[in-house]
């Protein structure tokens, strides 16, 4: 990857805020639950709506997310709001779905990432679009599998690229759901310093109630945007309950947190 200028131009294009933020619910659940949401976003700092609709869980048994139905939901919010909206996709399926559906930004899972096929299915799947593509990194803590993801990526020639720090996975237990690791994020940085670099503080944290300081972690290494789980009823989310955090708690978080300018 070489002359990687325009990787970051989308991110100002866009005119999306700095820092950009993408918050809405882990799941679409209802129609009516999306629109909720968004609406309650419409006029915060987040200028891009997620819900996943495909939701790849670790064990079976869980909710796996409302299928392509969720795509008119999302195309209602965006309609209503004006927000972009952003969704994960897992697969070529999807993919195409998601297009046809107008989605602005589609993301690559932590549980894609670690699979080339799939992730080099997706990047065929995507050649020729000018979609807005973040790819989060791998459950494990492997750079070069986070690398080659965007590298297929961007060789089918997808230049709105970004990535998504969501931790990492350990067996033990420590006092985050994903180990931060924050050299990772930053390594990748320093080798491709044009690619926007987002935090996903819901998945690192596991829980409320350090969503703040990863947030702000993010901002100090000058991160340049922030993906919240957000849903009006948190404790009743059909998906990661305890990482979810309010609108209203978005927002009072957006006032509270130190954001670098670029001239600091
Ligand atoms: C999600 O964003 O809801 C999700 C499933 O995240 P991750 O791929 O980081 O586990
Ligand atoms: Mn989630």
């Amino acid at each position: 990857m070489e002359n990687t200028k325009e990787l970051r131009t989308w991110l100002d294009a866009f005119g999306l805020g700095h820092p950009l933020v993408i918050a809405g619910p882990c799941s679409a659940e209802t129609e009516e639950q999306v629109l909720r949401i968004a609406h309650e976003l419409k006029d915060t700092d987040a200028t891009v709506l997620r819900a996943g609709i495909w939701k790849p869980r670790t064990r079976p048994g869980n909710f796996e997310g409302v299928g392509a139905l969720g795509l008119k939901w999302l195309q209602k919010a965006k309609q209503e709001t004006g927000m972009l909206i952003a969704t994960e996709v897992a697969n070529k399926d999807h993919v195409k779905l998601a297009i046809e559906h107008d989605v602005d930004i589609l993301w690559i899972g932590a549980r894609t990432t670690v699979s080339p096929f799939i992730v080099q299915e997706i990047a065929d799947a995507l050649e020729g679009t000018d979609k807005i593509v973040l790819v989060k990194n791998p459950v494990n803590p492997d750079l070069p599998l986070w690398l080659g993801a965007i590298e297929r990526l961007y060789a089918k020639n997808i230049k709105k690229l970004g990535v998504i720090h969501r931790g990492f996975s350990t067996y033990e237990k420590t006092r985050y759901r994903n180990n931060p690791e924050w050299q990772i994020p930053i390594e990748l940085q320093n080798r491709f310093p044009d690619l926007p670099l987002i935090c996903d503080p819901s998945h690192i944290a596991g829980r409320r109630d350090i969503i703040f300081d990863v947030c702000q972690t993010a901002l100090d290494l000058n991160f340049d945007g922030l993906m919240v789980e957000t849903h009006y009823d948190p404790d009743n989310a059909w998906s990661d309950a305890a990482q979810q955090i309010t609108p209203k708690s978005l927002i009072q978080m957006m006032i509270d947190l130190k954001v670098r300018k670029a001239t600091d």
